[in-house]
């Protein structure tokens, strides 16, 4: 078998021995695109069991068929970090997703706040971005990307036991507010929209006994900087970095 070049996300169950059926945009691109044919090598990956070197068994225009060879990764799952972010024009929305799926975000809830600009999102188109950042970083776990949901809702019935970081570009110190904070196993990250919080919303986030407040310095970040900045912080203090 050649050495696998391409990686692909698929639904299907992963195990030696098992065959995987193509859709026709995944024959179309390994096979119309990345030019693969019968006897090729690409590495797959589900989101729960691993990577698989495969083997195209079949190739067709409209279809084709995987056969799965040994497991090259376990599945590695990222820290229990998630990101809540205020969707923003569509191409940054896009950043954010890719790159807290980079980063190693293990969900990812969009959220509606009193200044959000966007009151719809493409969920589909975002998950499919989380897929790719995957694809192309060599994860072998994909985030969920959560249907936009509004902040008040989340917040009324929030987990007793995940911490949730609310970056609020009105203070200073992100360290030493994350570490003053204690151990964090399960927690989240909350990004305003453009417009930042209101202060209905900024007063009752300092109100809620599981919010740390933290600042990502004296200049006002864009939503997707701060997103990016954010992620890193807690990676690099209670991450898998
Ligand atoms: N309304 C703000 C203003 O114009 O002053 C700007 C909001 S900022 C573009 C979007 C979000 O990024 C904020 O709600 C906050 O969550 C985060 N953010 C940006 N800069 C930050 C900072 N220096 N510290 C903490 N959070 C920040």
């Amino acid at each position: 078998m050649s050495a696998a070049k391409i990686r692909l996300y698929v639904d299907a169950a992963l195990a030696e021995g098992q065959t995987v059926p193509l859709s026709r945009d995944q024959a179309h691109y390994l096979f119309g695109v990345m030019r693969l044919g019968v006897g090729d090598a690409v590495l797959l990956f589900n989101g729960r069991d691993g990577e698989f070197r495969a083997e195209v068994a079949e190739a067709g225009k409209r279809g084709g068929l995987l056969a799965c060879a040994e497991q090259t990764k376990p599945l590695q799952l990222p820290p229990d970090l998630w990101l809540l972010f205020a969707p923003i024009k569509k191409a940054r929305t896009d950043f954010i997703v890719e790159k807290a799926a980079e980063m190693g975000a293990a969900r990812i809830l969009p959220v509606q706040t009193d200044f959000t600009n966007s009151e719809r999102i493409r969920q589909d188109r975002l998950q499919a971005h989380a897929v790719e950042a995957a694809e192309q970083c060599g994860g072998t776990f994909v985030p969920e990307v959560c249907d936009l949901q509004k902040l008040d809702t989340l917040l009324a019935s929030w987990p007793a036991d995940r911490a949730l970081i609310f970056c609020n570009e009105s203070l200073v110190g992100a360290r030493a507010a994350l570490e003053a904070s204690g151990t964090q196993s399960k927690a989240a990250i909350l990004i305003g929209p453009e417009g930042g919080f209101s202060l209905k919303e900024r007063e009752n986030l300092k109100s809620l006994p599981f919010v740390t407040q933290i600042s990502l310095g004296p200049r006002i970040l864009r939503a997707d900087t701060a997103a990016v900045a954010a992620l890193t912080i807690w990676q690099s203090v209670f991450g898998d970095w």
